[in-house]
C-alpha cells in the first residue's frame, strides 16, 4: 500500500511525488514512458518558473537542461490587427526531454519509487483507499494507495475515465528547421492573426534550429494555415529554409471563458494540464509545478480526510486560477478569436 501513486513525471507529477516523498510519504511515480522522452514544448521557462523551481527543488535550473541561446529575454505578440507588444524579462531556453528527467531524478533522489514504461490505464476507489490498473511491457497489475494525484497532461486516460468526459481539443503542429531568419532568437514570437492560425502561430529557436508552428482546431486545416504562416515568415522576416529536421503534433486542452479548473473527486486529485491549466503567456510549467506542489501539500495537512484534502487542494489553487483568468484576460484584447475569454 502506498500512501500517494502520482501518474505522469512531467513538471506536475515530479514535483508533487518530490514534494510528498520528502515529508516521508510512501509514494509511487508512474511514467507511461522511458525518461527522457520527448515532450512537444517551447521549453521556454519564465522568471516565474525558474523561480518556483528554486523554491521546490532547491537550486536552480542546472545548465545541462538548457539549449541555446540559453537565455530567453522574454515574449513578442503581434495582435489580430499586426501590432507589436513586446513583454521582456529573463528566462531560460531548456529541453523538456532533459528538464522532466532532471525533476523525476530530484523525485527519486527523495524516495519516491519511480517507475518508467508504466501506464496507469485504471483506477477505482474502495475501502479507503485507490486500486489503481498499472501496465508495462510484461504486465497488468494493481497497485493501492490512500490518494491518487493525476498529473498525466491533456489526454489523461484516467481523468477521461472518473468523468466520462473528453476535454475539447487544439492541435499544436510545429516544425523543427535547419536555416535563416532576420529575428532575434532570445525571444519567443506568438503571432494572431487569423489568418495564420486559428490560435496563434510561433516561433523560437533551439539549439541553432527554427521551430515554427501554428494550433488549429481542426486538423485537416493544418496544411493550410502552415503554409500561409511560412510564407508570411518569408516576406516579413527572410525566413529560409534549408532543411526541415522534424515535425510534431500535440493536443491542448481549449480553454474556456471563467477558466474552470477541475480539482479532481474522492482521493484523486488532478494537477498541471490534467486540471485544466492552460496558460497563454509560457506558464504551462508553472502552473503544473505549482499545483503539483499544491496537490501534495494538500494531501499532507489532511492525510486522513480526503474530503478535507480535496477542498484544502480547491483553496490551495484559487489564485493560480485567478492568475490564468487574469493571463487571458490580457490576451483576450489582442484577438478576436480570445475575444471569449474576457473576464
Ligand atoms: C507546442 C507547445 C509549446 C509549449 N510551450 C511552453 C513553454 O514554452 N513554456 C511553458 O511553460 N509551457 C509550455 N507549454 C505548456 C506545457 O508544455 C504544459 O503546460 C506542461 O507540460 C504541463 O505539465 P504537466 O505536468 O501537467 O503535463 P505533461 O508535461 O504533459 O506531463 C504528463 C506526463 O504524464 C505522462 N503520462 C500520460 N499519460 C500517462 C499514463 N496513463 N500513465 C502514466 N504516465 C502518463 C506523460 O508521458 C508525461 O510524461 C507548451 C505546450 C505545447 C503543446
Amino acid at each position: 500500500m502506498f500512501d500517494v501513486i502520482v501518474v505522469g513525471a512531467g513538471p506536475a507529477g515530479s514535483t508533487a511525488a518530490k514534494t510528498l516523498a520528502e515529508r516521508g510519504r510512501k509514494v509511487l511515480l508512474a511514467e507511461r514512458f522511458k525518461m527522457p522522452r520527448y515532450k512537444s514544448c517551447s521549453g521556454q521557462l519564465i522568471q516565474r518558473t525558474l523561480d518556483l523551481v528554486e523554491r521546490y527543488y532547491g537550486e536552480p535550473v542546472p545548465r545541462s537542461t538548457m539549449c541555446t541561446p540559453t537565455e530567453n529575454r522574454g515574449v513578442i505578440l503581434t495582435d489580430d490587427r499586426g501590432n507589436r507588444f513586446r513583454f521582456e524579462q529573463s528566462g531560460r531556453n531548456v529541453w523538456r526531454s532533459a528538464f522532466d528527467k532532471w525533476l523525476a531524478d530530484k523525485a527519486a533522489a527523495a524516495g519516491a519509487e519511480v517507475r518508467e514504461e508504466t501506464a496507469a490505464i485504471a483506477c477505482e476507489e474502495e475501502g479507503g483507499a485507490v486500486a489503481v490498473t498499472l501496465k508495462n511491457r510484461e504486465r497488468v497489475y494493481v497497485e493501492q494507495a490512500r490518494y491518487l494525484i493525476d498529473g498525466a497532461g491533456v489526454t489523461s486516460t484516467l481523468k477521461r475515465k472518473l468523468t466520462g468526459k473528453a476535454p475539447e481539443h487544439i492541435i499544436m503542429y510545429q516544425t523543427y528547421n535547419r536555416g535563416t531568419i532576420d529575428l532575434d532568437p532570445h525571444f519567443f514570437y506568438a503571432w494572431l492573426q487569423p489568418d495564420l492560425s486559428q490560435y496563434d502561430a510561433w516561433f523560437n529557436v533551439k539549439d541553432g534550429q527554427l521551430v515554427l508552428g501554428v494550433s488549429v482546431r481542426d486538423n485537416e486545416r493544418i496544411d493550410e494555415y502552415f503554409t500561409r504562416f511560412l510564407a508570411y515568415m518569408q516576406k516579413k522576416h527572410g525566413l529560409r529554409i534549408e532543411r526541415e529536421l522534424k515535425q510534431d503534433r500535440w493536443l491542448l486542452h481549449r480553454a474556456r471563458p471563467g477558466c474552470a479548473i477541475d480539482p479532481g473527486m474522492g482521493r484523486v486529485l488532478f494537477a498541471g494540464e490534467t486540471a485544466g491549466f492552460l496558460n497563454p503567456m509560457g506558464e504551462g510549467v508553472s502552473s503544473a509545478l505549482e499545483s503539483g506542489h499544491q496537490a501534495a501539500m494538500a494531501i499532507l495537512g489532511c492525510f486522513d480526510d480526503p474530503q478535507r484534502a480535496l477542498s484544502a487542494y480547491e483553496t490551495g489553487i484559487k489564485p493560480l486560477q485567478d492568475y490564468m483568468k487574469r493571463q487571458w484576460h490580457l490576451v483576450s484584447g489582442m484577438s478576436e478569436a480570445f475575444r471569449e475569454m474576457k473576464r
